[in-house]
C-alpha cells in the first residue's frame, strides 16, 4: 500500500512536467517489476520494490520521459530476476528494452581508479557504450539512490562505490550539466570517503546554522530591496555551499575552514539576461567585489552549457559571499543539465538541437547538426557518441582508448614495445582471437607472449596506431640488417677460403676492420651488411687486403666451393626494389635468382626459402623445384611495374643453331640489339657439318622481349631453332 502510494505521487510528479505520459504502461512496468522482485529485500530490510520506485523518482525529478521512468522501474530485474531482455522487449518495446539492456550493461562493470586522465577516459567509455544518453541518466539517477542508502553496506562497498562516484559519476553528471546530482553525490560520497573531514564540517557549518540563517535573511532582503528599487523583479536564495567544494577549496588553498569565507552563496535569478548585468553592477556598487573574482560565463558559457556571472564581494558585516546571478532560463540549464534540453514530442525524448548552450552535447552531435527529423537525429546520436575511439580494459581493469578499428597487435604495442614484439595469441573476453581481431568497447584484452615471437610484416596491413606501426617498421628492419649482416659474414668466409684463411683469422689479425676502413661502408658491420645485401662484393673486399695475383690455372678450386657459385650468388643478391620480385606480406626480402633456370620477368614463378641465403626464385616448370622441399615455397609474382631499371635486367642464356655462314653472327646481334637486347658475352662454335652453336649470354628486362628477340633471330636465314637455356655459357 505504501508502495503504491508512492507510485502514485511520482505519476503526479510527472504529469507535473509530461504533457502526455502513458500512464498505464507506468503502472504496468510497476506491476512487473514488483512482481518479479517479489520476496527480495533490500539490505535495509525494505522491500526490494522501494529501490526501483526512488530510481523512478529521482528520474522524475530529471524530467525524462516515459521510456525513462519505465525503464527505471526495471532497471534491476534483468540483474537480479529472471527476466531476459527479450521479455522485456515483448511487453515495453525496443526502446525500454534498449535501456534497461544499456544499464545492465554498465553496472557490470566495476571501475577503480583515482588517476585523472583515466577516469576520464572511463567516462568518456560510459558515453560510448550507453550509446543513448538515457541510459546514462537512468545510471545516474540508480548511482544517486543507491549513495543516499548506503549506510545499510559493508564498509569495503561503502569506500568502493563512493571512489566509484567520486571518480566516475559525479564528474560525469557535472558533463551532463546535472549540477544538483553532482553536488549530491559529491557529498553523499565525501561522508563515507572522509568521514572526519566531513562530519567536522558538516557541525562546523551547524553550529552557527541560526546566525548564518539569520545573516543570510538580511543579505536576501538587502539584495531585494536593491533590485525592486530598480526595477528589476527578481528571485534570490542563499544557502551554505555543498561540503565537498568547501572541503576542497581548504585543502587546495591549505586553509582552514574558518578562513573559507565564501561558504554563503547567493543566487539572484531574474528575467532578462540584460539584468543580470544590471544587477550584479547595482551589487558591485553596494558591496566591495573582492579583485579577480568576478566571472562572465553567460558571454562564455562552460563547456557543459553552464551560464552565470559569478562575483565574490565583501558583504555587510566584512563577511566574504559568492553571488550568482542568471536568468530563469540559465537556472533551469544549470540545475538539471541536459534533462533541459529534452522536447517531449510524441512519447519520445530529444535533444533540442536550436539550443547552442550545450556544448559538449553539441560537439558529440556536431556531424548530426543536418538532420532535420529529431527522431532520426536522436537515432544517430544512440549510434555516435565517440564512434571514432574505442575503450578496452587490461585484465587488471585499466581502461585504454584507441582508434576504432584498433586490433590485439596495437593494444600489445600499447602495454609495452616488447610485448607487442612478443605478442603471440590474444584473448578477448577469456576467448583466443586472431591477433587482427577489431578491438570492440568494453573488451578485456588479454595478450600473449612467446620468446621466440618476432614482429611480423603481415601485422603491417591491420594496425591502426602510429606506435604500432613504427615499432613494428623499425624491427623489422632491425632483424633485415641483422641477416644480411650474418649472411655477408658467410659469404666473405667461403670467400677467404680461396686464400687459405677465414674470417675468424681476419678478426684477429685486423684485416677485417682494415677492409672495412678501406670500403665506403666504414664499419664492419656495415661493410658485412652491404655484402649481405650484395650491395659489394666479396671479391672485391679480399682484393682490397690481398692484391689480385696472376691466375695459376693450375690451381683449379675444389668443386663443392668453386668461387664461381658463390660469386654469382651475391652478385644476383639485391634489394627487391632492384628485383622486381613480390613476396605478398614481405618487404624487404633478399631475393636471388636460381642460376638452373634463370627466371626473367614474366616467367611463371615461384619463391624458394633457403637457409640462410634469403629467398631463390626458380620458374615455376623448373626441374629442380620437384627436388625442394615443399615447405620452404611459397608464391611469388613480378613486380607489376613494367619499367624496370636497366640495373634490374636479368640474365638469359640463348643458343641460336644456325649455319656457319659469314655475316649471320652479325644479322643475329642486329636482332638482339632492335629488340632492345644487350648481349654481354658470346661464344661460338663451328662444326664440321658447316654448322654453328652460338651462345649468347645477354640481359633482358622480361620474357616478352626475350620472345621478341627470339622470333626475330627464328626469322632469319640460315638459322635453324633458338632455344633459351637454363645454364650459363660454360658448357
Ligand atoms: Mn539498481
Amino acid at each position: 500500500m505504501q508502495l503504491e502510494n508512492r507510485l502514485d505521487s511520482i505519476i503526479k510528479k510527472v504529469r507535473g512536467y509530461h504533457p502526455d505520459p502513458n500512464i498505464t504502461q507506468l503502472r504496468d512496468a510497476y506491476e512487473f517489476s514488483r512482481r518479479m522482485h517479489e520476496g527480495q529485500t533490500r539490505k535495509s530490510g525494505e522491500p526490494y520494490m522501494t529501490h526501483p520506485l526512488e530510481v523512478m523518482d529521482i528520474i522524475a525529478d530529471l524530467r525524462l520521459d516515459v521510456a525513462s521512468l519505465v525503464a527505471g522501474l526495471l532497471h534491476d530485474v534483468v540483474e537480479d530476476t529472471e527476466t531476459t531482455v527479450e521479455d522485456i522487449r515483448n511487453r515495453f518495446g525496443d526502446d525500454v528494452a534498449f535501456l534497461v539492456d544499456g544499464v545492465t550493461k554498465l553496472s557490470k562493470f566495476r571501475f577503480n581508479t583515482r588517476e585523472e586522465a583515466q577516469a576520464e577516459t572511463i567516462r568518456k567509455m560510459i558515453v560510448a557504450m550507453s550509446r543513448d544518453l538515457r541510459v546514462i541518466l537512468v545510471k545516474l539517477a540508480d548511482r544517486l539512490h543507491n549513495m543516499r542508502t548506503l549506510k545499510y553496506m559493508s564498509e569495503s562497498g561503502q569506500e568502493r562505490k563512493s571512489q566509484e562516484t567520486m571518480d566516475i559519476y559525479a564528474p560525469l553528471a557535472h558533463r551532463l550539466g546535472l549540477n544538483w546530482v553532482k553536488t549530491e553525490l559529491e557529498d553523499l560520497a565525501f561522508r563515507y570517503l572522509y568521514p572526519e573531514a566531513y562530519y567536522d564540517i558538516a557541525e562546523k557549518v551547524a553550529s552557527k546554522k541560526r546566525q548564518r540563517q539569520s545573516f543570510i535573511r538580511e543579505v536576501i532582503s538587502i539584495l531585494d530591496d536593491l533590485l525592486t528599487e530598480h526595477d528589476i523583479l527578481a528571485e534570490i536564495y542563499g544557502r551554505p555551499k555543498n561540503f565537498w567544494s568547501i572541503y576542497r577549496k581548504m585543502r587546495e588553498q591549505q586553509i582552514e575552514f574558518e578562513q573559507v569565507f565564501d561558504i554563503l552563496a547567493f543566487r539572484i535569478i531574474v528575467d532578462e539576461r540584460p539584468q543580470c548585468y544590471e544587477s550584479i553592477g547595482l551589487v558591485h556598487n553596494l558591496w566591495k567585489p573582492i579583485p579577480g573574482r568576478f566571472k562572465d560565463y553567460i558571454a562564455i558559457a562552460k563547456p557543459n552549457g553552464y551560464q552565470s556571472l559569478h562575483t565574490s564581494v565583501i558583504g555587510p558585516y566584512q563577511e566574504r559571499i559568492e553571488i550568482q546571478v542568471r536568468t530563469h532560463e540559465m537556472h533551469k540549464i544549470a540545475e538539471e543539465g541536459i534533462a533541459a534540453h529534452w522536447l517531449y514530442k510524441e512519447g519520445k525524448a530529444v535533444p533540442d538541437q536550436d539550443d547552442e548552450k550545450f556544448a559538449w552535447l553539441h560537439q558529440l552531435m556536431e556531424e548530426h547538426q543536418d538532420h532535420e527529423d529529431p527522431v532520426e537525429f536522436l537515432e544517430s546520436v544512440k549510434i555516435d557518441l565517440f564512434h571514432d575511439e574505442v575503450y578496452v580494459f587490461t585484465p587488471q581493469g585499466d581502461v585504454l582508448s584507441f582508434p576504432s578499428g584498433a586490433t590485439c597487435v596495437d593494444f600489445a604495442y600499447a602495454i609495452h614495445t616488447e610485448i607487442g614484439h612478443q605478442c603471440s595469441g590474444a584473448k578477448v573476453n577469456g576467448k583466443m582471437v586472431p591477433l587482427k581481431y577489431q578491438l570492440q568497447n568494453g573488451d578485456i584484452v588479454e595478450i600473449e607472449t612467446h620468446k621466440n615471437q618476432r614482429p611480423n610484416k603481415d601485422w603491417l596491413s591491420f594496425v591502426k596506431t602510429g606506435r604500432a606501426r613504427t615499432k613494428i617498421r623499425k624491427a623489422v628492419r632491425q632483424e633485415q640488417r641483422e641477416r644480411s649482416r650474418e649472411l655477408g659474414r658467410e659469404l666473405l668466409d667461403k670467400q677467404l677460403q680461396y686464400h687459405d684463411t677465414n674470417i675468424r683469422a681476419w678478426e684477429k689479425s685486423g684485416d677485417l676492420d682494415k677492409a672495412a676502413s678501406k670500403s665506403r661502408f666504414g664499419t664492419v658491420e656495415e661493410l658485412l651488411g652491404a655484402i649481405g645485401y650484395g650491395k659489394t662484393q666479396p671479391e672485391d673486399v679480399v682484393a682490397n687486403i690481398y692484391p689480385p695475383k696472376k691466375k695459376k690455372e693450375d690451381d683449379e678450386p675444389k668443386k663443392k666451393d668453386k668461387p664461381g657459385t658463390i660469386g654469382k650468388l651475391w652478385n644476383k643478391l639485391v634489394d627487391r626494389k632492384d628485383t622486381g620480385v613480390v613476396v605478398d606480406g614481405i618487404e624487404d626480402v633478399m631475393v636471388s635468382y636460381a642460376k638452373c633456370c634463370n627466371p626473367v620477368p614474366g616467367d611463371d614463378i615461384i619463391g624458394f626459402v633457403t637457409r640462410g641465403r634469403g629467398l631463390s626464385v626458380h620458374t615455376r616448370d623448373c626441374n629442380s623445384v620437384s627436388h625442394l622441399e615443399r615447405e620452404r615455397q611459397i608464391p611469388v609474382r613480378w613486380a607489376n611495374d613494367t619499367e624496370v631499371p636497366d640495373s634490374a635486367r636479368r640474365p638469359v642464356s640463348v643458343r641460336v643453331y644456325c649455319t656457319d655462314k659469314p655475316g649471320l653472327l652479325a644479322n643475329i646481334s642486329q636482332s638482339f640489339s632492335n629488340s632492345g637486347v644487350n648481349i654481354s658475352e658470346a661464344q661460338c662454335v663451328t662444326t664440321d657439318d658447316r654448322r654453328a652453336v652460338n651462345t649468347f649470354e645477354v640481359l633482358v628486362h622480361n620474357r616478352d622481349q626475350l620472345k621478341r628477340a627470339m622470333k626475330d633471330i627464328e626469322n632469319i636465314k640460315g638459322v635453324y631453332k633458338v632455344e633459351r637455356t637454363s645454364s650459363g655459357t660454360s658448357q
